[in-house]
């Protein structure tokens, strides 16, 4: 398949396509209710093997992912949020305590998105170009000194989360997030993320995440994604 897939482009043009439920019935979407659907994996789902097995694929996105979804859908039905973006509902509940349910959903929905279009067989290493260039820019000690703060943030986060590279007023940052929060609520642009809750490493690794987060930054950072959404920061 081809590595543009997920593309940001791809993505938006998903995003509207759902949106209208003209992908509904396409092959290799595992149905959700409307109006949110949940878009197809960018690849095979042994395609990240043997990083990321097929079986923890067959979990991850069938099950978690797919259940964050329909989720989603049954608490926003019938309520002021039904028809809302994505983005929208994760902003417009953000903060808001009695809406936690919606948000968890909501985000958990998105992050998975762009978890899964933000690896690649035969990713990792060094970024090339612009963003090797802002890499550089932005950390003191460039590429080596930024894995080290991502894996460290991937590694550190104490319980269930998330680790981001983002764009934050001008400057590339990597931050932590816990459970299902995304720095797009504090304003921040995500361009990558690794999925540190367990169901994410535990089939494949048990409990030894510094080496899935190892093994994400090495061999499977999609950085053509990572560019894509840094050019739309
Ligand atoms: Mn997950």
């Amino acid at each position: 398949m081809s590595e543009s897939v997920f593309s940001r482009r791809r993505f938006l043009t998903a995003s509207a396509a759902i949106a209208a439920g003209t992908l509904v019935g396409a092959p290799g979407i595992v149905r959700a209710a409307a109006p949110h659907i949940l878009p197809p994996l960018p690849y095979a789902d042994s395609a990240l093997e043997p990083v990321i097995s097929a079986k923890t694929i067959g979990f991850h996105y069938g099950k978690h992912h797919k259940a964050y979804v329909d989720n989603l859908n049954k608490m926003v039905a019938g309520t002021d949020m039904a028809d809302m973006s994505l983005e929208k509902v994760i902003l417009a509940t953000a903060g808001n305590a009695d809406k936690a349910g919606v948000f968890n959903n909501a985000a958990q929905v998105w992050n998975h998105t762009f978890y899964w279009a933000g690896m690649k067989a035969s990713g990792g290493g060094k970024p090339t170009g612009l963003l090797r260039d802002r890499i550089e820019a932005s950390f003191a000690g460039g590429y080596d000194a930024f894995r080290k703060e991502l894996a460290s943030a991937a590694m550190g986060q104490f319980g269930s989360g998330w680790a981001w590279l983002v764009a934050d007023a001008g400057k590339l940052k990597v931050v932590k997030t816990g459970n299902a929060d995304n720095p797009m609520t504090k304003g921040m642009k995500p361009l990558l993320t690794i999925d540190v809750w367990e169901h994410a490493y535990y089939l494949d690794y048990q409990n030894r995440r510094a080496d899935y987060v190892n093994a994400v930054i090495d061999k499977l950072i999609n950085w053509d994604f990572a560019a894509e959404n840094l050019a739309n920061a």
